[in-house]
């Protein structure tokens, strides 16, 4: 059996026609010899709206009530994608992750998909019936429902293709493809081919928001080919390519940097003269972490005296005023001296190019310096640099890394 996953996200499915032309689609593929599991989310902004009702009974966080509230939507999806398919003759039949099961964690808001039954699904698709399933959501094993974070649909449906074997999940949502930066920012910006599981999660992480980042970690770990495609556009993923996430030795294309991110959603702040002695980044990191703020780049000056050293950290931009009188409240940096800087921003390259070619790093700062952007902290991954910059001159740094790396 030749399975085919397909997941249509939000705004594909935002009305009654819009269903109608999703459904359309996967008659196409089952025309194309494809045995056809669908996944919804719900109806675009559907989500949003069953959390702004919840928020008027109180904090929802971690609440196994408000899980039921935001599972909703999808089932609303599936049910109405059922019936679109049978209308137009096509078998199917909704299915929710609790008649399957899709098993998770209880980790309400947050959960974990930690296993997924074959053999309901395997049996709905002999029988030529396409189960269409409710994304985002689980079922613990004492029967309740989870939801798995926002966005967290894609994830549904990779697991889905994992454990059916699938020979593609195609993910259809409203921009055709994975783009070498956001076309906002630089206009020259290309789509990809192909981007590798690494390269993507990078991006993903920077802020490229096609995919929810826990659904490509999935396709990594069992090889499932991920396909991002626009339901706006005439054809279906197996004749109109988007862009596919797969392994580094099935690309089509190597390029040496796959995307640059810009992401204005930082703020640094300097710890001058902090003792230079063993402990020190802990204490200075433990506050903050327990404040809920998660720290990014970290960067430590060598000490000039032996005893004082200047630290600088990055964190939302949002998070800097918790993290700073998160620090104060520790006895002994009552009187450090903190600088903070809010108009900061990240700048990434992404790319397996970082780890193979030892001339990236280079290239970039010389291709910053050349238009006089100064960096104030960098971090490294196998397949990506960052690098701290002032807001003001993201957008024209973004503009020359794409024209140095990716091309005009
Ligand atoms: N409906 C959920 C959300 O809006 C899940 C998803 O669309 O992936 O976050
Ligand atoms: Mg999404």
């Amino acid at each position: 059996m030749k399975i085919l996953v397909v997941k249509f996200g939000g705004t594909s499915v935002a009305d009654p026609e819009r269903i109608g032309n999703a459904a359309k689609k996967i008659a196409r593929e089952i025309e194309n010899g494809f045995h056809v599991v669908a996944v919804v989310s719900a109806m675009a902004g559907v989500t949003n709206q069953l959390t702004d009702y919840c928020k008027a009974f109180g904090d929802t966080t971690k609440n196994r009530d408000f899980d039921a509230v935001l599972a909703s939507g999808e089932q609303v999806t599936a049910g109405l994608m059922a019936l679109a398919l049978q209308q137009m003759g096509v078998k199917a039949r909704s299915c929710q992750s609790w008649q399957i099961p899709i098993r998770s964690s209880a980790d309400y808001s947050d959960a974990r998909i930690t296993n997924v039954e074959a053999e309901k699904l395997l049996s709905i698709l002999q029988s030529d019936t396409v189960p269409v399933v409710t994304g985002f959501q689980g079922v613990t094993p004492e029967g309740d429902l989870t939801t798995l974070g926002r966005g967290g649909s894609d994830t549904s449906a990779v697991a889905l293709a994992a454990v059916l074997n699938a020979v593609r999940c195609d993910i259809y949502t409203d921009v055709d493809g994975v783009y070498t930066c956001d076309p906002r920012l630089v206009k020259q910006a290309q789509k990809l081919k192909t981007v590798s599981y690494e390269e993507m999660l990078e991006m993903a992480a920077l802020g490229a928001k096609v995919l929810h980042p826990r659904s490509v970690a999935l396709g990594m770990k069992f090889g499932v080919p991920i396909q991002v495609l626009s339901s706006f556009e005439a054809g279906v993923g197996s004749d109109v390519p988007g862009t596919v996430i797969t392994t580094e030795d099935s690309m089509i294309e190597e390029h040496i940097i796959s995307g640059i991110t810009l992401s204005r959603n930082e703020a640094k702040l300097t710890l001058a003269q902090v003792p230079d002695k063993p402990g020190i980044a802990a204490a200075v990191c433990q506050p903050i972490a327990d404040a809920g703020v998660q720290v990014d780049m970290i960067v430590q000056s060598a000490s000039a005296d032996g005893k004082t050293t200047d630290m600088t950290l990055s964190v939302p931009r949002g998070d800097l005023k918790r993290a700073v009188e998160a620090l104060r409240k520790v006895k002994d940096f009552e009187k450090l001296e903190i600088k903070t800087a809010e108009d900061i921003a990240k700048l990434s390259l992404a790319g397996i190019g970082v780890r193979n070619n030892p001339k990236v790093p280079a290239t970039m700062f010389k291709t910053l310096s050349e238009i006089g952007v100064n960096i104030h902290a960098i971090s490294t991954s196998e397949v990506r640099i960052s690098v701290l910059i002032d807001e003001a001159s993201g957008e024209k740094a973004a503009q020359a890394l794409h024209k140095v790396f990716i091309g005009e």
